[in-house]
């Protein structure tokens, strides 16, 4: 049997190796962590030192997959040239050391076209990963994420994920991940079935099902449509906890992974994934 794999957004100290050790500390199967410091531009290399214990690590605790998500720098919609180029750079050397560590993929949002219009951000955004996946020819995957659509932010529709993927070509390369709490906050109320059935259609539709690679789990402490994005620990929050039961045993969303964004520290810390794997049917 396949099923979902859990895992949580884990901090790295110093050594990549760090993050699966905290990692197999929360019990998770799949792992996502920064690849620097996501405050600072700039992707910190990986010595084959580093990469040798990493993969051992990894390959020992049955962690899969591995996630990068992209710093919060990362502005693919930028109108400014500078900040533009410096996104796709820091997306491509992300692509980079995600090889290095055997990750599946480099997950990111889209960014923000600050006042230049949704099909300004849309085209922009096409090119930045059409450029970052040519500058970096390796074999990660370029993850797009949804977003709760607050200020200028571009993609909380499926619809623009659909146009950018049309302008960019459908490159094989690039794929999608669903964040249960932004696209809520966006205004899909996955909180019951039919809503989140519909959502998935919705994706079908303009993205391509199979384009949909990674699940970001999280409830969510904004109702539907606020366009809040605050996490909440599973079961606590506007979407609840039945709406979790139905989508971890949703066929859809079968052999893929899911990450909790939300830190996971320590024995007093809820227990997501626990509370998440016991809604699993067999
Ligand atoms: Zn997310
Ligand atoms: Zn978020």
């Amino acid at each position: 049997m396949g099923g979902l794999r859990f895992g949580y957004h884990v901090k790295v100290k110093e050594r990549p190796v760090s993050a699966v050790e905290n990692g197999v500390a929360a019990g998770c199967e799949a792992i996502q962590m920064f690849p620097g410091n996501p405050k600072h531009w700039g992707t910190p290399q990986v010595t084959d030192e580093d990469a040798d214990e990493f993969l051992a690590a990894k390959d020992d605790a049955g962690i899969d997959p591995v996630i990068l998500h992209s710093i919060y720098l990362v502005n693919m919609a930028a109108p400014s040239d500078p900040i533009f180029n410096r996104s796709v750079a820091s997306l491509a050397s992300t692509l980079g050391k995600a090889d290095r560590l055997g990750a599946f993929a480099v997950v990111t949002h889209l960014g923000n076209h600050r006042g230049e219009g949704d099909e300004f951000g849309v085209n922009r955004i096409a090119r930045a990963v059409t450029s970052t996946l040519e500058s970096a020819p390796g074999e990660a995957m370029l993850l797009l994420e949804t977003t709760a659509g607050a200020g200028t932010s571009v993609g909380h529709s499926f619809e623009q994920f659909g146009a950018v993927f049309e302008i960019a070509g459908a490159p094989d390369r690039l794929g999608f991940c669903l964040d249960t709490c932004h696209v809520f906050a966006a205004g899909y109320d996955i909180s019951i079935p039919a809503g989140f059935d519909a959502a998935l259609e919705e994706l079908d539709r303009f993205i391509g099902l199979e384009r949909l690679m990674l699940v970001h789990m999280n409830d969510s402490k904004g109702e539907c449509g606020s366009h809040l994005d605050r996490h909440e620990h599973i079961g606590r929050g506007k979407i609840g906890l039945g709406a979790f039961r139905y989508m971890v045993n949703h066929p859809s969303l079968e052999e893929l992974a899911a990450i909790i964004e939300l830190p996971h520290e320590g024995p007093d810390s809820p227990d997501d994934i626990g509370l998440l794997r016991s809604l699993v049917e067999d």
